[in-house]
């Protein structure tokens, strides 16, 4: 045995620990979860590495998880002959974090401990938390495959340190010891431990032994040691998905839910189908009543499981399902795969690219379902996930019709921001004269509300989609129209034919050769800022508002696209004046400040876009000059 070396833990990790230690207490019975759940990873990768591999297994061909505690020493130890670690992998797994989203989870914890620890399980930190209960923890691993000699022993009190030693370990695997601090001996129970098994790790699909029970009363006797024991396993183990779905009960796969992914709150939707024919294959999906806090996330790890004949493959995050659909859970167990198949091999196969079109459309029309039968559930789903949902109208061509059935907007007829109509309320609420489904495009929808570009239509009781995610730019580029009627932006364009009667068309004309010459100085005095300068059918209230050309990206598309470093071309946008507002009405017949009130119009008109200007001290200084001269 070599001497043991001492290592610091990484900065985040101290962190990490720090939080664990103090603030999580509530919830402390997860570190077995965790471990468990390590456990179990480990021997599904030796598995996946022996169809391979063979001799890696060896005569050791049970892969299983042995929990056991002894009450004299107050330690637990949770032993498996999974793939186990090399001295290399031990300080990269168990003294780092690597994944970047680390800071992003630290962030997102809410101080609320139930929440915290869900989120715990949700990111995979998992194994810090032994250091919940235990003062001490020793860890020895050896790797399958590598020489005896090779084994390793980390241990660490979670204060900052941790020490590694070279070791000769017979088994291959992992053996956790933990020894309990002081106050936390109530882990040292048979039904305690076995308990908690049950409510997390019932659904592993690999035995969990604990030892049969001892007589009561001896406290004190020595622990037999492991070969004397008499082992039993206290979980069913037995792959859920593949039982018949009448025989299955809803807690049954609730249960299998919150051990799969920790989310304690039950799924909206569970989707279970035996597929027979020409491919055979199980899927069990799972539409969460939550977002989990990294949706956002690039980094994400967690997807669709993936199995082949019942032997766990792999996580797979884009070949089952699509990035849009990123929010389902649950697995798809195979027959007809090679046991062998590799990442490379999967974004190719013709089984897997079908079996991914299939899943896709039952989650859609499950989704067609709920909206249908169970509206409110159907409300809550989308508040949760239809920001991501509008990105399968961009990326997925084929559920183009599925999908903008699916879609819910927030629009002026209630004004309130939840997205709620959908666009065959919005087209059977119609009138005969209007031939476009309205939009507006803004960064809130605060800003989208209150835009004067809104004036005209409310005058007229026209309802407009009121569009406020990022995503929603994408949404109409690709959505282009519904059920023959063309999607038009209300902030581009000229033409307003169909909510303007004949009588405002005649009064127009008129006010064209009434503001003509006032119209030639705005322009004048805004060369350099807008495109064109003209009056504006659209607006009652307001004095002016901008307005892109009709092939122009638009204001807020621009500002999205520099917000995210990307190339905007730099348009002009149109300046419309209101030819009935008191501003312009005086400005015609007394317009020697007209520089002026046109730079200041055109600033305010940005402004109520909530467009950032390009001058602000200018125009200060403009409305105080224009101010000052009322006093
Ligand atoms: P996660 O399981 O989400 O990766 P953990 O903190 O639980 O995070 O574990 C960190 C890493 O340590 C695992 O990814 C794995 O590589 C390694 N590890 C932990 N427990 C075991 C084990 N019993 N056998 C082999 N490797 C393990
Ligand atoms: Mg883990």
């Amino acid at each position: 045995m070599s001497a043991a070396k001492t290592h610091g833990f990484q900065t985040e990790v101290n962190q990490l620990l720090k939080l664990m230690i103090h603030s999580l207490y509530s919830e402390k019975e997860i570190f077995l979860r965790e471990l468990i759940s390590n456990a179990s990873d480990a021997c599904d990768k030796l598995r996946y590495e022996s169809l391979t591999n063979a001799e890696l297994l060896s005569d050791d061909d049970e892969l299983a998880v042995h929990v056991s505690f002894d009450k004299k020493k107050r330690t637990i130890v949770v032993k498996d002959n999974g793939v186990g670690m090399n001295e290399a992998e031990v300080v990269e797994n168990i003294g780092t974090i690597a994944r970047s989203g680390t800071k992003q989870f630290l962030d997102s914890l809410t101080g609320e401990k139930s929440k915290d620890a869900q989120l715990i399980g949700q990111f995979g930190v998992g194994f810090y938390s032994v250091f919940m209960v235990a003062e001490q923890v020793a860890l020895t691993t050896r790797k399958a495959g590598d020489d005896t000699s090779n084994g390793v022993i980390w241990s660490s009190d979670g204060q900052g340190e941790y020490s590694i030693e070279k070791a000769d370990i017979k088994e291959r695997g992992t053996t956790i010891t933990l020894k309990l601090k002081k106050a936390e001996d109530e882990f040292l129970n048979e039904y305690r431990l076995k308990n908690i098994i049950q409510k997390y790790s019932e659904h592993i699909s690999l035995p969990i032994y604990m030892p049969k029970a001892e007589d009561e009363g001896e406290d004190d006797k020595d622990q037999p040691k492991d070969a004397e024991l008499e082992w039993e396993t206290v979980n069913k183990g037995t792959a859920l998905w593949a039982r018949a779905k009448r025989e299955i009960k809803t807690e049954e796969y609730n249960q299998f839910y919150t051990s799969m992914t920790y989310d304690s709150d039950e799924p909206l939707s569970v989707l279970h189908n035996h597929v027979e024919g020409k491919q055979q294959y199980t899927s069990l999906f799972f539409i969460p009543s939550k977002a989990p806090f990294d949706l956002w996330d690039r980094d994400r790890k967690t997807g669709i499981k993936l199995y082949v004949r019942r032997v766990f493959i792999m996580d797979d995050t884009q070949n089952l399902m699509p990035s849009y659909l990123r929010f389902v859970r649950g697995l798809v167990d195979a027959s007809d795969l090679p046991l062998n198949v590799s990442r490379e091999i999967l974004q190719k196969n013709q089984a897997i690219q079908k079996i991914k079109s299939a899943s896709v459309k039952k989650v859609l029309n499950e989704l067609k379902k709920m909206a249908e039968k169970k509206p409110d559930d159907y409300q809550k789903f989308w508040d949760e996930f239809g920001r991501v949902m509008k990105e399968g109208v961009v990326e997925d061509f084929e559920n183009k019709e599925l999908l903008q059935n699916l879609l819910r907007f927030a629009t002026t007829n209630d004004g309130e921001e939840k997205q709620t109509v959908s666009l065959k309320d919005y087209a059977s609420r119609m009138p005969e004269s209007q031939k476009s489904i309205y939009y507006l495009t803004a960064d809130s929808h605060a800003a989208a509300k209150n835009s004067p570009h809104l004036e005209l239509f409310r005058k007229n009781n026209t309802e407009v989609l009121l569009l406020s995610d990022p995503v929603d730019e994408w949404l109409v580029a690709h959505l282009h129209e519904y059920d023959g009627k063309s999607l038009k932006s209300i902030a581009k364009g000229a033409d307003l034919d169909d909510v303007q009667d004949d009588e405002a068309k005649e009064k127009a004309k008129e006010q064209e050769k009434d503001f003509s010459d006032l119209i030639e100085k705005f322009k004048k005095a805004l060369e350099n800022k807008a495109k064109d300068v003209r009056l504006s059918q659209r607006l009652t209230d307001s004095p002016a508002c901008l307005v892109a050309d009709e092939h122009d990206l638009g204001g807020n598309m621009e500002r999205l696209l520099k917000a995210m470093g990307q190339d905007a071309p730099d348009s002009k946008p149109i300046l419309e004046i209101n030819a009935e507002h008191p501003i312009l009405v005086n400005l015609k017949d007394n317009n020697d400040k007209v520089e002026d009130w046109a730079n200041v119009l055109y600033d305010q008109a940005a402004l109520s876009e909530g467009a950032p200007l390009n001058d602000p001290s200018a125009y200060v200084k403009r409305v105080n000059s224009l101010l000052s001269e009322n006093l």
